[in-house]
């Protein structure tokens, strides 16, 4: 066994993460009375949910008429029809609730002239069950809402008295060896002390995957560590092969270029100058969808024609505008594109690729956010002491796609929900569970065998060849060719771990050994993706495949359960929830509303 000593921590709660999701979880637990920790690897107000701009959905009919029951629709079809519909029931109703918390608490969104909270339009939302206009249903504080959210909900947990392990990295779950989660073992960054935190309670809320890819506009440290965690003990990952693209990330940098560069007249080329996107969709172009404009630009780049030494992006040329269009309208981007392309974009292309912005898929719950781990005669029963909110967890309200605005407002409905279901189920009066010494030695002697790995190749380098595998074959483009030859590719990938090399073995600042960690998280992510893509024969939401272009309602409307083991991931699945929270004389929702059916707007 390895030898490290460890400080002992004993909570009712533990939360791990300080996202949105984590900080709304923890802020509730402990206004619930719960001795409630927060372990977070970054400062929490550095949390990829800082970077969110657009918004949060809820139906508030600030500006125009609006209903919960249109939001569930919306988001139904948005998440063609793979979400469970009590819990998309559970987050339309939610969402105004929730926001008016954030408001109370001392969020500071735009106001309309009135005085109320201002909301602007998104893709996907509309009124009269699709069939009226649009509506303004996105709450904003300017654009950085995921800011003013997180530094509120910061302030928020301190005053009730939650406590902050901060820049502590949690490394597995602790549980008994009949399933039950004791806690967690987390490593101090920064003087390489370990402690062990024992709760009656763990929440994940560790955020997305994003960085399992080459591409993505999420923060390095969305590495998918809870998925990671709970993959470890042989708890299944659902849904994964949903990950949404947006057509316009910085090549290299991943950074966003806004759906408004192109709105603004900016066009994409490829390698041979030209615009291809009029060959593809000759009426709306390069302003076609985001997931087909996403798709055109990969069919280019596989056949050969990307921009670059290794042909391997596009071009996204805005510098055919007035300079004074660009000031205007596009300040940002300008800086962007200056900062991570090193392009002046009055003069030259930026540099693109279709980027991953989001993981649908994640560790699968019930709408009290509690884990679940089906079984044979039971596909709902649950992993006790075990939680997932936000981007980490699968509720699953966005089913095979979500539409903007919708993931704020996830994380702060569950977070919220979380502690109103830890508040029934954990008894302040209780003892904290003794942790099984097994479990915690396990976790020892795979920290220390990361520590002293001294295999051939480096975690940068494996960490790239996922990243690459991931891109080629598991983005936009799909087809059974491509997911049959990006397993394999994964499956060899994730073989090398056992070949990797650690050069630092300190236990303090050591972030060759942290990424190296990560990269273990990383890796079941993405093999669940790429096998779960492979399995799907239908196109749903973000699995648009290329053999199967239809959706299989028959057949494929069913969750996918990934279990990883190592490089092999053994798959299962389980019925979608097809029945609402409320019966319609109740006030619930007319069934036959949210009925299956083409998903074209
Ligand atoms: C650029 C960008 C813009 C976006 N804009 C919008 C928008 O306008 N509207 C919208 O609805 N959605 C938007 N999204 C999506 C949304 O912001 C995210 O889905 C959401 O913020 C995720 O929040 P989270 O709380 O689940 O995780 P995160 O905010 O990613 O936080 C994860 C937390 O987990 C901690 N953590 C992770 N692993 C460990 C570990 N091993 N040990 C300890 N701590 C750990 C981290 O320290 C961090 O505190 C955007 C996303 C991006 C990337």
């Amino acid at each position: 066994m390895a030898a490290y000593e460890y400080e002992t921590h004993e909570f009712d709660v533990v939360v791990v993460g300080a996202g949105g999701a984590g900080l709304r979880a923890t802020l509730g637990m402990a206004e619930q009375g719960l001795k409630t920790a927060c372990i977070t690897k970054v400062f929490p107000t550095r949390s990829h949910t800082v970077a969110a701009q657009g918004g949060i959905a809820a139906s508030l009919s600030n500006m125009g008429p609006d209903h919960w029951q249109w939001h569930m629709y919306d988001t139904v079809k948005g998440s063609d029809w793979l979400g469970d519909t009590d819990a998309m029931e559970y987050l339309a109703r939610e969402a105004p609730k929730a926001v008016y918390e954030l408001e109370h608490y001392g969020v500071p969104f735009s106001r309309t002239e009135e005085g109320k909270i201002y909301q602007r339009p998104f893709g996907g939302h509309t009124t009269e069950f699709g069939e009226g206009p649009p509506v303004q249903r996105t709450c904003a504080a300017a654009d950085r809402t995921g800011h003013a959210i997180l530094h509120t909900l910061y302030g928020q947990s301190l005053k009730q008295k939650a406590e902050f392990y901060i820049e502590y990295f949690a490394l597995d779950l602790i549980m008994s060896d009949d399933g039950v989660c004791q806690g967690v073992l987390a490593w101090k960054l920064d003087d390489g002390t370990m402690h062990l935190f024992s709760a009656k309670m763990v929440v994940l809320a560790t955020g997305g995957y994003g960085r399992a890819y080459f591409s993505a506009t999420s923060a390095h440290t969305c590495t998918g560590d809870g998925g990671g965690m709970v993959a470890r003990q042989g708890l299944p990952l659902q849904d994964m092969e949903f990950v949404q693209f947006h057509p316009t990330g910085i090549y290299g940098a991943g950074c966003l270029i806004t759906e408004g560069a192109r709105g603004e007249g900016g066009y994409l080329t490829n390698s041979e100058g030209e615009r291809f996107m009029e060959r593809y969709a000759p009426t709306y172009k390069d302003l076609a969808s985001r997931d087909v404009v996403s798709r055109c630009m990969t069919m280019e780049i596989r056949e050969g024609r990307g921009v670059g030494p290794n042909k391997d992006h596009i071009h996204l040329h805005l510098n055919h505008l007035p300079p004074e269009t660009l000031d205007l309208r596009l300040p940002g981007i300008s800086e962007s594109a200056r900062i991570f392309a090193g392009v002046d974009l009055t003069k030259e292309p930026i540099p693109v690729l279709p980027t991953v912005h989001y993981n649908m898929g994640g560790i699968p719950t019930n709408y009290w956010g509690e884990v679940l781990n089906p079984t044979a005669d039971n596909p709902d029963a649950i992993s006790p002491g075990l939680m997932a909110v936000g981007e980490a967890g699968c509720a699953s309200v966005h089913g095979a796609n979500r539409l903007g605005s919708n993931s704020l407002i996830d994380l702060v409905v569950f977070g919220r929900a979380a502690a109103i279901r830890a508040a029934e189920v954990v008894d302040p009066a209780s003892a904290v569970p003794t942790p099984n010494l097994a479990s915690v030695e396990k976790a020892f002697d795979r920290f220390d065998g990361l520590r002293h790995a001294s295999g051939s190749i480096g975690t940068a380098a494996l960490r790239l060849e996922m990243q690459q595998a991931m891109q080629a074959d598991a983005a936009v483009f799909r087809t059974d060719k491509t997911l049959a030859e990006g397993v394999k590719k994964m499956e060899d990938v994730a073989g090398k771990m056992s070949d990797i090399k650690v050069t630092d073995r300190s236990l303090v600042w050591n972030s060759d050994l942290m990424e190296t960690l990560e990269l273990t998280n990383l890796m079941p992510n993405a093999l669940a993706t790429i096998v779960a893509a492979e399995a799907r024969k239908e196109s749903r939401g973000a699995h648009a495949h290329e053999d199967y272009p239809d959706r299989d309602d028959k057949e494929w409307r069913k969750h996918s359960l990934a279990y990883v083991d190592d490089t092999k991931t053994t798959l299962d699945y389980r019925p979608v929830h097809l029945d609402p929270l409320s019966k319609e004389e109740d006030g619930g929702i007319d069934l036959k509303k949210i009925a299956p059916k083409a998903r074209v707007y």
